[in-house]
């Protein structure tokens, strides 16, 4: 099963990645911990970008595909923080079959009191609103790019971690139910 989580950067897209992954036995392919695991090895294409993704600009779709067909996993995956433009969806569609999109639900507001809890260096609220922006501008219409394949999923992102994952849960058992 190949999973896509969308969410805002804060939305808790990590956290139930994670879980899902690890309860599905997907593998969890975030692209930006395998961007930020090049930077940390000075990667040079991804030391070039880092200005501005500092600034939460995205970095270009060539690099995030790369990374991409690097880390696919054999049982399937789930996708975190991919695609996040119409040129990666796209691309994505030539690698794999997506058999579901969850949406996690939440506020720009909601979102920005918990980026700025989390403290990530990214994370100022200039940092924060470039990104609200891009996610509204560029990732927000992949929904309905996929929404036509009746596989978009939308849950309730706010509450706590279990309970969101609870939902999250029933949208997938439901799914594998009817396969
Ligand atoms: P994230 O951990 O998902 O918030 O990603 C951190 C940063 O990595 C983003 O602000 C972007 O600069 C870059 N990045 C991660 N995934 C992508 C993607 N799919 N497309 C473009 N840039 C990305």
């Amino acid at each position: 099963m190949n999973i896509i989580i969308m969410g805002k950067q804060g939305s808790g897209k990590g956290t139930q990645a994670k879980l899902i992954a690890e309860h599905y036995g997907l593998k969890h392919l975030s692209t930006g911990d395998l961007y930020r695991q090049k930077v940390a090895e000075k990667d040079e294409l991804a030391m070039k970008m880092k200005e501005f993704s500092d600034k939460g600009e995205l970095v270009p779709d060539e690099l995030v595909i790369e990374l991409v067909k690097e880390n696919l996993g054999e049982e399937g995956t789930l996708f975190d923080g991919f695609p996040r433009t119409l040129e990666q969806a796209e691309k994505l569609d030539e690698l794999i079959d997506i058999d579901m999109v969850i949406e996690l639900q939440i506020s720009d507001e909601e979102v920005k009191e918990r980026m700025l809890k989390r403290g990530r260096v990214d994370d100022t609220e200039e940092s924060i609103n470039r990104r609200l922006d891009i996610y509204h501008e560029k990732t927000e219409p992949l929904i309905e790019y996929y929404r036509p394949r009746d596989i978009v999923r939308e849950v309730d992102g706010t509450g706590s971690v279990e309970e969101i994952f609870e939902r999250i849960k029933k949208v997938i058992d439901a799914e594998k139910a009817g396969e």
